[in-house]
């Protein structure tokens, strides 16, 4: 029996909540207050409560939550910052939009987070900051960063947009860390495949440091305080009221679909157990000990794996590539005099990765077309 699967569908998720978010919308359409506001202020503490941090601060979108980040820690023309180029653009865009230099360092060929052991020897007089991105919903490996950060006097920003809810917790650590706490700022986004999406776009900026966290919530509005007089030059970056009535109520089921996520990723695994003899060089997701994962996609490594993606879809079953590209060979970024092989562990990683359908309403039996028809793939 032939079924289809999406990659992605919200429309379930949607449904399931849509009287809730229609008298949440109702509420701000009496107000009529559209900007900030107390909506604004709820999501903000419930999500500073969720990351066990001191502060957070709406944004207009996770791309901004991480200019305005490098914005409130001075961060400038000629200044470089340490990024991996195996992760979503706005990483290293937000580090070109402030003048600054994106440094690549290439990634973890298990977890395809950034490698803490190549950090060391790009750092230079000119290094402010090292911006890991937790990727896929799995924390980088945070204790060596922290430490070079610390020698070095580097502030650390963290990339937790797929990251919402996840954990780094080292096998000597007796509680888990949060994404988005460890680092001098965190930023999130709530665009709406993340795993708390917003009805546009939307993000959030946490920080322990009442400094740093003030210097934010002036930057996104113009760095006006009191109204029309300006301390700094800001930017026009403020949550809108209406999404954040809409990300009050998803966020009370964020760890119900987290959770489901989580089912779905042990699920897969159980479905594979039988493929990698089959297959040589599949390989799963690997958390590395301790870790939460939130699974914001579940992303296996395959050969031929253009063929197979090729093939899926003429079978109804929908996948996605994170990322084909990575960002040192991207055309913007032909500036840094990157080559092809620079970075291999990101090349080989945009070459042979694939990212299956994860979300939270997905269902067993889809889960389970999914695996056979990629079984019937390697058997053909
Ligand atoms: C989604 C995402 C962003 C940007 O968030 P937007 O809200 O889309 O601007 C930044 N970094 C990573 C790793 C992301 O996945």
């Amino acid at each position: 029996m032939k079924m289809n699967v999406p990659f992605f569908d919200l429309k379930p998720q949607s449904l399931s909540l849509k009287e809730e978010i229609q008298s949440a919308i109702d509420e701000v359409f009496e107000t009529q207050q559209f900007i900030l506001g107390a909506q604004v202020e709820a999501i903000e503490k419930a999500i500073a409560q969720y990351c066990q941090t001191t502060y957070a601060i709406g944004v207009a979108s996770g791309s901004d939550a991480l200019f305005l980040s490098l914005m409130a820690l001075g961060i400038g023309p000629g200044d470089e910052v340490i990024l991996p180029p195996f992760t979503f653009f706005a990483t290293a865009g937000s580090v070109s939009r402030i003048e600054a230099i994106p440094v690549f360092v290439d990634i973890d060929p298990q977890t395809y987070n950034i490698d803490p052991l190549k950090i060391v020897e790009k750092i230079t007089e000119r290094t402010k900051a090292i911006l890991p991105v937790h990727l896929f919903g799995q924390c980088a490996d945070m204790d060596p960063i922290l430490q070079i950060a610390k020698r070095r006097n580097l502030f650390i920003i963290e990339d937790a947009a797929q990251a919402l809810g996840s954990e780094y917790k080292p096998s000597f650590d007796s509680k888990g860390r949060k994404a988005g706490q460890m680092g001098d700022l965190g930023c999130f986004s709530f665009y709406p495949t993340k795993n708390l999406g917003a009805f546009g776009d939307a993000g959030m900026v946490v920080a322990n440091d009442s400094l740093l966290a003030e210097k934010v919530r002036l930057l996104r509005a113009h760095g006006s305080r009191p109204k029309y007089y300006h301390k700094w030059i800001g930017i026009n970056s403020r949550l809108d009221t209406m999404q954040a009535a809409i990300l009050l109520v998803k966020f009370k089921y964020l760890e119900k679909w987290t959770e489901a996520r989580q089912r779905h990723a042990r699920k897969y695994e159980k479905l594979f157990q039988d493929l990698p003899s089959l297959v040589g060089e599949l390989r799963l997701p690997v958390i590395q000990y301790g870790n939460r994962h939130i699974f914001n996609q579940y992303v296996i490594r395959v050969p031929k794996r253009d063929q197979l993606r090729k093939f899926l879809a003429e079978e109804g079953i929908g996948t996605d590539i994170y990322y084909p590209l990575p960002l040192h060979l991207q055309e913007c970024f032909s500036f840094l005099k990157h080559r092809q092989g620079d970075f291999p562990i990101s090349e080989k990683a945009a070459d042979e990765t694939l990212a299956l359908p994860i979300f939270p309403e997905l269902t067993e039996d889809q889960q389970e077309m999914v695996v056979d028809r990629i079984r019937a793939f390697y058997k053909k």
